[in-house]
């Protein structure tokens, strides 16, 4: 009982770290300026956006990158840039974020979800068995963990199949090598708050592909201005593009450019930093009984800005109990199995939009997913404490009502 009344986590689980000098720096220059509007240059200036654009297809290696208004955005683009519209279904993962399902359903067409495994990646089996109902797969590295993507540009083609990936939570990360977003046709990803640069707001497209390229900048709002653009396609390649395609405006501006651009060049220090806590988490976690962890393939050069673990085939009660006991000493954990969709967690039973059959398997995956962020604002020390907490309330709920009953 002392135990529980004094130790108490007091960190924010929602507070991320201040926007770095340099990039507040940046945004003042702008705002000082005043030449917010990517497309509004003075002289020979280049746009922050157009050098963010620039800096980011070199640091992924793609050819072509364009700034846009949000994650959900970037998909959407991506959708319509591969021709899905209206009355289409689209594959994507039953493991994901709503704004994924939702991308899907803001150009008219359907998810079709596909199950996850215990690995917390896309079911290979299930995938197959539902390559015939659509031709695009968007494939979402949720909470970054990636599936081996060899394997799945080799099922994906053999079956005709594009992929687009929702890299939200994989900027940074890579999986044999090949960076994370640079498999598919496109690779979507957010600088939303919680990602892994931040600009309140906004979105990335990369993409080797010249005419989806050029269709996604049409999309997003250029006015003929395509050719301010650097890592575009030549102008060549919107001859026809720019008549046929609708402007559906979801630029970046120069404000939120300006402030992620000195974060890229952080990015790889905090990924760094951000695998740390996640080490230490496992170190914490690991012996504790009725918990699993998820297992993370050598492959897998992944980027934990957030932390998951199992309670599996627990009852739903004891879960919750779990929870409850961890939120009173100050740790908030998220359950994708709850009946209710809370904040972010959930699950593609709640999507009633896209009705979808069960799937017994995945079900009994994401019943017991536990969910937690794990912001840079945490130190090492931090973690220790948390698990600590996570373990003795994870084992006495364990002890009392499951091993007991087993
Ligand atoms: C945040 C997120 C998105 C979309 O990002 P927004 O910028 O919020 O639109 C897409 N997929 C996943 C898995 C996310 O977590």
């Amino acid at each position: 009982m002392n135990e529980i009344l004094t130790d108490v986590f007091n960190g924010s689980f929602t507070q991320q770290e201040a926007i770095p000098k340099a990039g507040i720096d940046a945004a003042l220059a702008v705002l000082n300026h005043g030449r917010l509007h990517r497309y509004n240059t003075s002289g020979d200036e280049i746009a922050e956006a157009a050098l963010l654009e620039e800096e980011f297809a070199s640091i992924t290696g793609a050819k072509y990158c364009l700034a846009v208004a949000s994650g959900g955005y970037a998909m959407t683009t991506a959708l319509r840039a591969c021709g899905v519209g209206h009355g289409d279904k689209v594959l994507t993962n039953a493991f994901t974020l709503a704004p994924v399902p939702g991308a899907i359903a803001a150009v008219g067409a359907t998810p079709i979800f596909v199950g996850v495994t215990q690995d917390l990646v896309i079911d290979f089996d299930d995938l197959a068995a539902k390559f015939s109902q659509a031709s695009v797969l968007l494939l979402s590295h949720m909470r970054g963990h990636i599936c081996d993507m060899n394997a799945l540009m080799v099922l994906c083609n053999a079956a005709k199949v594009t992929v687009i990936e929702d890299c939200a939570h994989t900027m940074g990360a890579h999986w044999n090598g090949t960076p994370s977003g640079r498999w598919g046709r496109f690779g979507c990803y957010s600088t939303q708050t919680y990602k892994h640069i931040n600009s309140g707001e906004g979105g990335l497209l990369i993409s080797d592909d010249a005419d989806g390229m050029a269709r996604a900048i049409m999309l997003s709002g250029s006015y003929m201005l395509f050719e301010r653009h650097r890592a575009a396609p030549p102008p060549e390649m919107f001859a026809q593009i720019k008549y046929e395609t609708p402007n559906i405006s979801g630029r970046m501006d120069n404000l939120r450019a300006a402030i992620l651009r000195p974060q890229l060049v952080d990015l790889q220090t905090q990924c760094s930093r951000w695998n740390a806590l996640y080490r230490s988490m496992e170190a914490g976690l690991c012996d504790t009984p009725g918990l699993q962890l998820i297992v993370r393939p050598a492959n897998e050069g992944f980027v934990a800005s957030s932390f998951q673990f199992l309670l599996l085939d627990w009852p739903p009660a004891a879960v919750q109990d779990v929870i409850a006991r961890c939120r009173l000493r100050g740790v908030e954990l998220k359950w994708f199995g709850g009946e209710e969709p809370v904040g972010f967690t959930s699950r593609y039973d709640s999507w009633h939009y896209a009705p979808s059959a069960k799937m017994p398997k995945s079900d009994r995956i994401l019943a017991g997913i536990i969910d937690m962020r794990l912001p840079l604002t945490f130190s090492k020390e931090d973690c220790t404490q948390i698990t600590r907490i996570i373990s003795s309330e994870v084992g006495s709920v364990w002890k009392n009502q499951i091993s007991d009953k087993s």
